[in-house]
């Protein structure tokens, strides 16, 4: 019989490389470099809410880890360790194996050392902590936007949430090429930690987008708020950047849901003053990850989104609580 340590050496113990004492003992013990904070951060996976319960084992792993290291991308943090609390309903040694070569995978492409963690039985729940490192004081925050300030995000918007549409929903249909890109988008997405640490010195708000680009937003406006000036912004629908055969298809119900109110994207959504926006365009340009200007902080308190100069109307995509 395959005993809870025996799943625990085979396939969650590795070699750690900036460990002082990783996996075996009742706590790890790590050491923070000088002049550095601690940044933690904790997201569970969760069958039938996170993945589906058919997903890949392997993309499940990936993924459960990948979440939470986006979070650390978007404080400006180098993630460098994670725990992992796993309730498996069963023992399956492919799942097993190929959960943790999804998991390991993603851990080391980060270079981040899985140093314990907690194994359980009960219905499939993926629990993950990461702990990161951050300069003193250097953090990047939800608030620290202000009025006149440029909205950036990274790379393209809205492919996870076309992917999830043409699952569940087979009229809609997706070119193969398309389709490839956006389930990748959807299962092995790839958080960005170097564009984090870089905008340390450039931006003055940030956060990833986990629930789309406009409820992620507003949380930036709330956080930036204060008692006599509600921040808004007005964002240009044709500026947010996606895979160029959506972009013809912006007047299009399902893909205007997808760029505004799609979860899952893990880009970054960002502030600037005006006068970085040389030095933003280089940086794109120096990491080859495209930093697109899609809007601007006002004192409205109201988000509106602009396609063409016309209003579009965001309540229809579920968020009543902007207008
Ligand atoms: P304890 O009973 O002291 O909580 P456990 O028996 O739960 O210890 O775990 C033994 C060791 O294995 C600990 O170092 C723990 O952090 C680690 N561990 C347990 N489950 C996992 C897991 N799924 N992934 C990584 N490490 C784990
Ligand atoms: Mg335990």
């Amino acid at each position: 019989m395959t005993t809870e340590f025996d799943i625990i050496k085979k396939y969650f113990t590795q070699a750690t490389s900036n460990t002082d004492l990783g996996i075996g003992d009742d706590a790890a013990l790590i050491s923070t470099a000088a002049g550095h904070q601690l940044a933690v951060s904790t997201d569970s996976s969760v069958v039938g809410t996170h993945f589906f319960s058919h997903a890949e084992p392997y993309d499940i792993g990936w993924k459960s880890l990948a979440v939470n290291i986006s979070d650390m991308a978007a404080m400006g943090a180098t993630p460098k360790w994670a725990t992992l609390a796993l309730t498996l309903p069963k023992v399956s040694e492919y799942w097993l194996k190929e959960f943790s070569r999804g998991f390991f995978a993603c851990a080391k492409n980060f270079h981040i050392d899985l140093i314990g963690g907690d194994t359980t039985k009960g219905p499939l729940n993926i629990g993950v902590q990461i702990i990161g490192e951050v300069p003193n004081g250097k953090s990047l925050k939800r608030s620290g936007a202000e009025e006149n300030q440029d909205i950036w995000v990274s790379g393209t918007l809205g492919s996870a949430a076309l992917a999830l549409a043409s699952i569940n929903n087979p009229q809609f249909l997706l070119e193969d090429k398309t389709l490839f890109a956006c389930l990748k988008a959807l299962n092995t997405p790839l958080p960005r930690v170097t564009l984090g640490t870089a905008l340390r010195e450039v931006a003055t708000s940030c956060i990833d987008i986990s629930d789309g680009l406009l409820a992620d937003l507003a949380h930036i406006l709330t956080a930036s708020s204060s008692e006599d000036k509600k921040l808004g912004a007005i964002i240009q629908l044709e500026a947010i950047p996606c895979i160029p055969t959506i972009k013809q298809w912006l007047s299009e119900e399902i893909v205007r849901k997808a760029l505004l109110a799609g979860g899952d994207d893990y880009e970054l959504c960002f502030t600037a003053s005006r006068d970085r926006r040389e030095a933003i365009l280089w940086l794109a340009q120096k990491m080859k990850l495209p930093l697109t200007h899609i809007g601007r902080v006002n004192a409205t308190g109201k988000l509106a989104v602009l396609h063409e100069n016309k209003p579009v109307n965001i309540s229809t995509l579920g968020y009543d609580h902007f207008a």
